[in-house]
């Protein structure tokens, strides 16, 4: 975390630094702000009013900036013990910055293709969760010990795994360890009360995609399996067939450079036995004024099983997320 700060303090130049929230453990959460905002664009109407006018135009005409200066929304770091993704927003914020990734190598493609967007970069969503975990990254380490620090324990020490983590919330009384998941009040981002956010990140994260009308929100994320883009919930089938050509165009760039995908249908057949579904943050995203909006999940690094096809290094996890921001960028730019 106090990387992440340094970093923040010293080498934010071009972009425009803004103190989104503090969070309940009296931590700031930083944004970043790249190019040129289109306020002129945004119509008379928030999103919901304009969908029910059947006009998307009357919350923003987002096909007169489309091509010209797509608008990208990146928030990592919901997820205190999901450190890959944080490290990957600092890269990103190294190459336009810099012009040189978090490893010290060249990246003018890149570049080139993030300075033509609107960008906004949220390095660390939940300051209070990462301060809580004594690690800086998992590869190499038993999952168990992620699920330690991740979900946490019970006050006898057993710990609390996913995704029975969910079933209380937010995460108060038995608890041993508060995991990473969780704000310093217990709050899980990513499944906040949408009617009435509990959380004061949530609220500020969501105000910037009301206001920005992001092209693509980005919701980074770790877990322990190969990386995936996964289906997002309660969204219209043309942004699920969206979302769906995006992952697949992401798949594809990954395995022609030697790496595993856990490759998941944006549109399964959902079966009437099938429990329901969540709306979590990255549908909400959508229903608050994101064009699209995925979850992209980095794999931690631990050892290959039956559900992990090999193994990713730290080189590894940071190569692949520059693979998705450029995939996104020339998204953006088609799309
Ligand atoms: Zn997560």
């Amino acid at each position: 975390m106090e990387d992440i700060q340094e970093f923040l303090d010293n080498k934010v130049k071009k972009g425009r630094m803004e103190t989104i929230s503090l969070s309940p453990g009296g931590r700031e959460v930083k944004a970043v702000f790249y190019g040129q905002a289109e306020p002129h664009l945004k119509g008379a109407a928030n999103f919901n009013s304009a969908l029910g006018a059947r006009n998307p135009e009357a919350y923003y005409k987002r096909g007169n900036r489309h091509r010209e200066r797509p608008v990208l929304t990146l928030i990592a770091g919901i997820h205190g013990q999901e450190m890959e993704c944080m490290v990957g927003a600092i890269s990103l914020l190294s190459i336009i910055e810099e012009g040189k990734d978090i490893t010290g190598r060249k990246q003018d493609e890149l570049r080139r293709e993030l300075e033509g967007l609107r960008l906004i970069v949220v390095p660390l969503a939940n300051p209070d969760g990462r301060a809580r975990v004594p690690y800086d990254g998992w590869v190499g380490l038993p999952p168990q010990e992620m699920v330690k620090y991740g979900q946490g324990t019970y006050k006898n020490g057993e710990l609390i795994g996913y995704p029975v983590c969910k079933t209380i919330h937010p995460m108060q009384g038995n608890i041993g360890i508060l995991g990473g998941y969780y704000d310093d009040r217990g709050i899980n981002i990513m499944h906040d009360e949408w009617s009435s956010p509990m959380s004061d990140t949530t609220k500020a994260l969501l105000e910037i995609i009301r206001v920005e009308g992001p092209d693509l929100v980005i919701n980074m994320h770790g877990h322990g399996e190969d990386p995936s883009i996964l289906p997002v919930n309660y969204v219209p089938m043309s942004v699920k067939l969206k979302s769906q050509n995006l992952a697949n165009e992401f798949y594809s760039r990954i395995k022609e450079k030697g790496y595993q995908t856990r490759e998941l249908s944006f549109v399964r057949q959902e079966s009437p036995d099938d429990p329901p579904n969540s709306l979590n943050f990255t549908s909400f995203a959508y229903h608050t004024g994101a064009g699209i909006s995925i979850t992209y999940e980095s794999p931690h690094g631990f050892p290959p099983c039956s559900y992990i096809k090999m193994q990713y290094d730290y080189k590894d996890i940071i190569d692949i997320q520059h693979i998705l921001f450029d995939v996104s960028c020339k998204f953006l730019k088609k799309n």
